[in-house]
């Protein structure tokens, strides 16, 4: 069976691989063996594809795409003892190195020595079977499909948001953006105790989805309306005690404090390619609190409990489905930023 291969920037193929190493595909005694079953497409991927990089990561040589995925376990270890053959299972694609001063501190994923999924020179899994340390493989209870369970690792950036943020019960946040990352961060605030969330952004289309997730959702579209004065009508003046800015766009990142109620929260959850404006002034006399994540530590296990208990509900994200020979099509159709879609996945072949 194949796998889809990045060539280079704008060139993709389905294609026997390879190039695959011998060490990755060797199964250690506390590896598991995963059928690939569903794999979402990230922002990340397509950012490779279309650009040839992300950040400092270049991709120089052929690259297997995808990193969000649920499988199956077909081979375990010797040493494993928490997952058998035929569990499904979603992954946590980025591996710490365990013993490293990061990961003794509970921050393993800004340890710079993490190898994540696609990106180089670390293959996806947009390919048949793969290799993962049993630690960082979860199983999926009976009632949380493929799809779902492919959705844990975006969710898992909304959830370590939602923490970082502190949520108190009955808070009132705002999210910019309503992509996938935004989307779930509004759902990870909820389900961590906000009353109500803000949720804006330019696509009409994402904003009903936004809305339909819950009635303590209200939409706000960032063409139209004005998100400040929107948030302090609704809150007599104070504003938000939560802004998470879930867009990456400079503009957008620039206006974080204006919504922020005094002693508020403001994290930034969406990558900047370049320095940003940042309003010191707005910050200091709210003495707003700022989080910055990147990626999550530790939080797969709780987004499969929500998932599994119904506290969260991502279905409603998955707006595209594609079987597997028409992943190169995905690609170009998400490397056009269809309006309507927040998260298209791919089903590999059983
Ligand atoms: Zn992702």
């Amino acid at each position: 069976m194949k796998s889809l291969v990045m060539e280079r920037k704008m060139e993709l193929s389905l294609r026997d691989f390879p190039e695959i190493s011998r060490a990755e595909e060797t199964l250690g005694p506390r590896d598991v063996r995963i059928k690939l079953h569903t794999v979402g497409i990230c922002g990340s991927d397509v950012h490779y594809y279309t650009h040839g990089k992300v950040g400092p990561f270049e991709v120089t040589e052929p690259m297997v795409l995808g990193h969000e995925a649920a499988g199956t376990v077909i081979e375990v270890g010797s040493e494993v003892t928490n997952l058998s053959i035929g569990d499904r299972v979603c992954m946590e694609p980025g591996i710490p190195d365990a013993t490293s001063k990061a990961a003794r501190l509970g921050m393993y994923n800004i340890d710079p020595a993490v190898r994540f999924w696609a990106t180089p020179p670390v293959h996806g899994v947009l390919r048949p079977t793969c290799v993962h340390p049993a630690d960082f493989t979860f199983k999926l209870p009976d009632n949380v499909s493929f799809a779902e369970g492919a959705m844990v690792e975006p969710l898992a950036v909304g959830v370590h948001a939602a923490t970082k943020a502190r949520v108190k019960p009955g808070d009132v946040a705002v999210v910019m953006g309503a992509g996938p990352i935004g989307l779930v961060t509004a759902l990870s605030a909820l389900a961590a105790g906000c009353a109500r969330v803000f949720v804006t952004d330019l696509a009409e289309k994402k904003l009903e989805i936004a809305a339909s997730l819950s009635p303590a959702i209200t939409p706000v579209h960032a063409g139209t309306d004005d998100l400040t004065t929107t948030v302090m009508a609704a809150t007599e003046n104070w504003g938000a005690d939560i802004v998470f800015e879930a867009t990456g766009a400079p503009k957008a990142a620039a206006g974080v404090f204006q919504p922020l109620a005094p002693g508020g929260c403001v994290v930034f959850i969406g990558g900047q390619a370049d320095p940003i404006a940042y309003d010191a002034g707005a910050a200091m006399v709210r003495e707003a609190r700022v989080e910055n994540i990147f990626r999550y530590a530790h939080v797969f296990p709780r987004c499969v409990g929500m998932l599994a208990s119904g506290a969260i509900d991502v279905k409603p994200l998955i707006t595209r489905k594609f079987d597997f020979n028409d992943s190169v099509r995905a690609f170009e159709i998400a490397a056009s930023a269809p309006m309507a879609d927040v998260k298209m996945q791919i089903e590999l072949p059983q």
